[in-house]
């Protein structure tokens, strides 16, 4: 078996599932093939000792979580979150303008370079609700072939290309679709797409997705290259620990939410009470009170993961002088003194003692303090279910481009770490 196992799993994962709904829809069929049961959150959950079980919301965020035998008494917990920045389209998109082609009008989604979508092959994949009979069917569209492209200006008519200019998303970004002007032009290619009548697409969710391969690379493939390994590195890990891990004495609960990129405060989002519900519900189930939920909430570790930036080779300067990041480094361990990540010395210890426990290498993060950090999940999550946490990730290159580079042996590292984490 390759040492690069994990990492070769994650690149099929991220390849067969180009939108959140497909990376939810993928992780739901694959826990259902390994013996976990559908719960909905509209219906009563009828939990059992033993039982694997997993939910989700919006089609976009999911909780998975194995139950022990006996009463509850802690949890171990693992959060990263299902989405990256994107191009998201808009209703009536198509834009004929000049007459002589039609393109995609698009708004941004998250925060990321957009020259990092120029000139690569685009595809579009979501959810699309579609009229059927009296009622509406939620159906997931992947193109699975480049049907776009968003070309930029050639060096010859932009002279200032390489100085550094702004980039209009209304007027640089939009994707060309089609030649000539049709102001269905999208509309028709979708209904062809799904065998359904134009003018019974009611609504979408749609994005554009970089169609180009992911794949490792480099002396002895040290290097993983791919779009959305943030957070789809720490997110796939996750998924796949849960349905590894052995039985143990404690609750095993994976969140992985939707929303990171735009401030998580939506339904489906770290910020909403998906978490807290779930975990009432358990104890609810179970007959386990307010008194016993409480105390298992102080006893438990929640690992939230997300990815974080590694020393670059050509910016030494934007790093911490004495914490340097590198890929293939290991898990790091994130800090932020204002409480960006949730690390403190005591949960930094736990998580230490299971790397050294389990042989994996560990480095730490914190921004340089002149640099301004993103902000992630952990901090968010806890306001609802305020379990000790602690932040880790692993180190990356050029986050929130449409192509990110990171190291191959970190997936091996943190999915041994979130296996040692659910198991203790
Ligand atoms: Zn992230």
């Amino acid at each position: 078996m390759s040492e690069h196992v994990e990492a070769e799993r994650l690149l099929d994962f991220i390849s067969s599932s180009p939108s959140v709904y497909h990376v939810v829809a993928n992780m739901a069929a694959g826990l259902e093939r390994a013996g976990f049961t559908r719960l909905e959150e509209k219906e009563r959950f009828h939990l059992e000792e033993g039982g694997r079980y997993f939910v989700t919301r919006s089609g976009s965020s999911l909780i998975a979580f194995t139950i022990p035998r006996g009463r509850i008494c802690s949890a171990r917990m693992i959060a990263a979150h299902t989405d990256s920045p994107t191009f998201k389209l808009k209703e009536c998109p198509e834009e004929t303008s000049s007459g002589l082609y039609t393109t995609l009008n698009v708004e941004t989604y998250g925060g990321f370079p957009y020259s990092s979508w120029f000139d690569r092959p685009l595809s579009l994949a979501g959810r699309v609700q579609v009229a059927k009979g009296t009622g509406v069917e939620c159906r997931l569209v992947d193109f699975a072939r480049p049907i776009a492209v968003i070309p930029s200006l050639a060096i010859h008519q932009n002279r200032q290309v390489n100085e550094g200019q702004k980039v209009s998303v209304q007027k640089e970004c939009k994707p060309l679709l089609c030649p000539g002007a049709d102001k269905e032009g999208f509309r028709k290619l979708l209904a062809k797409e799904l065998d359904v009548d134009k003018d019974d697409i009611l609504s979408w969710d749609l994005s554009l997705v970089n169609r180009t391969a992911g794949c490792l690379w480099g002396d002895d493939d040290a290097f993983i290259s791919s779009p959305r390994l943030d957070d789809l590195m720490c997110a796939y890990p996750a998924y796949r620990a849960i349905m590894e891990a052995e039985d143990g004495d404690k609750l095993k609960l994976i969140a992985l939410f939707d929303n990171e990129e735009v401030g998580s405060s939506s339904r489906q989002g770290a910020l909403s009470d998906f978490l807290s519900c779930v975990w009432d519900r358990i104890f609810a189930s179970l007959s386990q009170g307010l008194e016993e939920k409480a105390m298992a909430e102080a006893a438990s570790l929640m690992v939230s993961a997300d990815n974080c930036h590694a020393l670059h080779p050509n910016w030494s300067e934007k790093t911490d002088p004495t914490n340097k990041c590198v890929l293939n480094g290991g898990v790091a361990i994130k800090y932020s003194a204002n409480q960006k990540y949730t690390t403190d010395s005591e949960t930094a210890s736990q998580v230490r003692m299971l790397c050294r426990k389990a042989g994996i290498p560990v480095q730490v993060f914190v921004n340089n303090s002149d640099v301004t950090g993103g902000s992630t999940l952990g901090n968010l999550s806890i306001r609802h279910l305020s379990v000790p946490s602690a932040d880790v990730g692993l180190a990356q290159l050029a986050m929130h481009s449409s192509w990110e580079t990171a190291g191959a042996r970190d997936v091996g590292y943190i999915t041994a770490l979130f296996k040692a984490h659910l198991e203790a």
